[in-house]
Formats: C-alpha cells, structure tokens, sequence
C-alpha cells in the first residue's frame, strides 16, 4: 500500500476543507481499504469523517425522512420507519454483502462504491476507469457481471450496488455539502453517470463534496418489491436486480416506479417502461412489452449476453408478485 496522510475531520467544514484534490473521505471503507491495498486507487490523504454527526434517521417536514450519511447499512435496514414504509429498500441492503460488512459500510460509501470489474482491480490490465486512455480488457475478455445497458466504447462496467437501486425507485434526494458550505440536494438518477469518455467519473461528487444525507419522500402506498439474480445465494454481486414500487387502482396500475441493477454503470430507470404500465390492466402479455421496451436498446458482449433474457424474466416475476395478480396472459 502506498503511504498517505491521515486527519480526522472535527466537522462539517473542516472534512470539506480538508479534502482537496487526491484526497478521499473514509467511514467504513469496506471498498475504498480493498482499493488501497491493491493500489487501485492511491489517495494522498484520508480524511477520516465517523465523527461527524450524520448517524441519524430522522423524519422530515413532509413526512419522509432523511438518512444521514453514516448510518450504517445494518442501522438503516433494521429501522422499522425503513422495514414499515420502504420495505423495498431494507431488502435491498439486506440482499448486499455480509453481516459483518454491513454494520461497518455506511450510506454515504455505500452510493460512493466502485464497480467490481475484474479488471479494474488487477493493476496488470489496461483500463479506462483506473487509467484513462489505457483501454478495456472487459470489453473482449470475460465480462460476465458487465453492462447491457447505457455502456460505451471506453467502459462497460456496472455500478455493483443494491441499496442505491432501491432508492432510485424511491426517489431520493443526495444532500450534498460543499467546501464552501452550500448545500444541494440531487436527485440519485442524477447522481451516478454513465461512463461516456470518462468512465474514470462514477458520480457527480468534486473535489470537497461531502455526501451528508439521502433523502427519501413520503412513502407511496403500495407493493415494494426487490429481487437480485446472483451467482450464489448471498455475498455476491447482482447479476441482474430489480426494485419495484407498485401502486395498484381498482383494476389497474395507477402508479410504478422501476430500478434496475447490475445492468448499467448506474442503477438503471428507464420511465417510459413506467408509463407504458400506468393505467393498464396487468398481464404477462403487457410486462413482456414492458420487458422488451426496456430491452430494446440492450447490448452483450459475449459472457453477459445471458443478462438479456435473464432480465426479462426477473422483470416479468417482479411485475406479477408487484401487481399481486398472477398475471394471466
Ligand atoms: Fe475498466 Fe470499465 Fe473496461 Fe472494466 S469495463 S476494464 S472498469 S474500462
């Protein structure tokens, strides 16, 4: 590992000043330590932010609440307001990781995690993320876990998350804080980017952006639902996700709000496959437009052309289980 310097930021402002170029914040750093290590990413210094005071779930004004920053993964999945009114993002987390990861990974890292290409994380190989202008070895190699949606001729890694997907569904806000102390708030499908030319840019973050809390609105009455295909049953990256909030009227849908991960270097929304749903009786004949919408512009690469049809079918499973209907055809 190379050497850095290390400081624990006293506040808000002093993390914010602190971080200036190459530097990076640390909380629970169950990626960013990883990264490190294998010289991956080389930060000239850490500013250390646990104590800061962003470890609070609280309820907003309008009757939604606002996750602090270092709410750890665990924390915010066992919170009844989560487990009560958003179940679909206390699933979400619960299918990511382990035990052990979560109760170190935090909210503000979790959305700042980096793709796991395999190539990426092996300094011997050329990659545009890790090294720009270097090329992608994923792009003829073994790219089983990478993007069919959204990618480019630089990089076509997938954001690797779960809790970020669900909270596209929901849509959060990240407040964000600057050096200067001013305060933002984006909205997650803003938040990540795709890779473009430069797939070495996950998000929108600067120099001295300080993730501080997310955000979530009033929950929407209805079914939430997550499902995450993976290589094995837990500790695994999803190959294909999936987070639903359904809302059903009389006969029909009166509102849906889809997220897709493992399919994009961001978690992925496409609304018009929402709008093609809202007002419609559910069946199978309508979720496998809804899929081939969806689909339509989809690209494999060779080891991950199985994402294809394999998203189709989790997105038809989490319509049915959603609109609670059995779907008939
Ligand atoms: Fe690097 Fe992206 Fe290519 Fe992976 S897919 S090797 S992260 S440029």
């Amino acid at each position: 590992m190379k050497s850095f310097h290390y400081a624990r930021a006293t506040g808000r402002s002093d993390a914010t000043a602190q971080a200036v170029k190459d530097a990076a914040f640390i909380a629970g750093g169950t990626n960013l330590l990883d990264l490190m290590k294998l010289e991956v990413m080389t930060p000239d210094k850490l500013v250390d932010i646990n104590r800061l005071d962003l470890s609070e779930i609280s309820e907003t004004d309008d009757g939604g609440l606002r996750i602090g920053a270092l709410v750890t993964n665990s924390d915010c999945a066992a919170d009844k307001r989560i487990r009560d009114d958003y179940p679909v993002l206390s699933r979400a987390i619960l299918a990511g990781a382990s035990g052990q990861l979560r109760n170190k990974a935090t909210t503000g890292g979790n959305l700042c995690q980096r793709t796991r290409c395999y190539y990426f994380y092996d300094t011997a190989m050329p990659c545009n993320k890790r090294e720009p202008g270097s090329g992608c070895q994923a792009m003829q190699g073994f790219n089983r876990i990478h993007a069919i949606l959204g990618a480019s001729d630089a990089c076509i890694a997938t954001y690797p998350g779960d809790m970020a997907v669900a909270m596209t569904a929901l849509d959060a806000l990240i407040e964000i804080e600057d050096s200067s102390g001013d305060i933002r708030n984006v909205p997650i499908q803003d938040f990540h980017r795709l890779p473009g030319d430069h797939p070495e840019k996950d998000n929108i973050l600067e120099a001295g952006d300080l993730i501080i809390a997310v955000i979530l609105p009033p929950p929407v009455k209805g079914k939430q639902v997550y499902q995450k295909v993976r290589d094995r049953a837990s500790y695994a990256f999803a190959l294909c996700s999936v987070a639903a909030v359904i809302k059903m009227g009389e006969d029909s849908i009166a509102s849906a709000a889809l997220a897709f991960g493992g399919l994009a270097h961001k978690p992925w929304r496409d609304e018009t496959v929402e709008e093609l749903l809202v007002g419609q009786r559910p069946s199978t004949k309508l979720f496998g437009k809804a899929a081939d919408h969806l689909l339509a512009g989809a690209q494999g690469y060779g080891s991950n052309d199985f994402k294809i049809p394999l998203t189709r079918r989790v997105l038809i499973s989490v319509l049915k289980e959603a609109t609670q209907t059995g779907a008939a055809a």
